[in-house]
């Protein structure tokens, strides 16, 4: 875990066969406020939860959990982590709460071949992604949490109810799969997922001044050329129709 300013930390995720979404902490440390950023792969709960202790992070200041959207590669070791801080609230954009609270894993897995790999392969019981959600969050919510102002943004395309966490002051943005280093963007094949709304969602994040990307894979950028976004956008429309 390493701190990518004050207030922003980030727990660099462990890709095995299935790639492990990056954690990312926000919160002012004097606030004992602070909210995990995505979970990650099935498995991977207690490698996330030692780097926080190894930072000297107290559990106890850790009060929610925020997902980026829900797919198993975020939320598969949400039941592990929970088990650790069993108070932490789940915050998830309103199209995808549903789904959860009901127990309807197509979003979680995406589509049933991998369902049925990851069953098989993680030894999960069909079931077992159903959790009670908190909060549900909604587009253009501004939240006041640990310290910090972050905005919330809805950005479907990779998955029905993705976001992006926005720190407008620090130009920090926190996009999940949507965008990521290196001009890719995430996959559009998924349940849920919409090229066009994709297309869009890129746009609208190509408006916004961003100096770090925090990504839910691969590397992060703290000196994000200007215009990357719009230019990344632009490389993929062809084929986001
Ligand atoms: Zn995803
Ligand atoms: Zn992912």
């Amino acid at each position: 875990m390493t701190e990518v300013i004050k207030g922003v930390y980030h727990i660099p995720g462990q890709d095995e066969m299935i790639p492990d979404s990056h954690v990312y902490i926000i919160g002012d440390p004097s606030s004992q406020d602070l909210s995990l950023v995505d979970v990650g792969l099935t498995g991977k709960g207690r490698y996330k939860i030692s780097s926080i202790n190894d930072f000297g992070v107290k559990l106890e200041d850790i009060k929610r959990v925020i997902m980026t959207h829900t797919h198993f590669d975020h939320i598969g070791c949400f039941a592990e982590i929970k088990e650790q801080i069993p108070w932490a609230e789940l915050w998830v954009h309103t199209a995808e709460a549903e789904e959860l609270e009901q127990g309807d894993e197509r979003t979680v897995y995406g589509m049933d071949m991998f369902q049925s790999m990851c069953q098989t392969q993680y030894d999960i019981e069909p079931g077992a992604f159903k959790f009670k959600v908190d909060r549900r969050l909604q587009d253009r919510e501004t939240l006041q949490i640990g310290g910090m102002t972050w905005d919330v943004l809805s950005i479907p395309g990779h998955s029905r109810g993705s976001i992006a966490l926005y720190h407008a002051s620090n130009k920090i943005l926190i996009p999940g799969d949507v965008v990521y280093a290196d001009y890719a963007i995430g996959r559009f094949d998924l349940h849920g997922a919409d090229a066009t709304a994709l297309k869009d969602s890129l746009m609208r994040l190509a408006e916004l001044e961003v100096d770090i990307l925090l990504p839910g894979h691969n590397r992060i950028v703290k000196d994000l050329p200007a215009g990357y976004i719009l230019k990344t956008a632009q490389q993929w429309a062809p084929y986001l129709t």
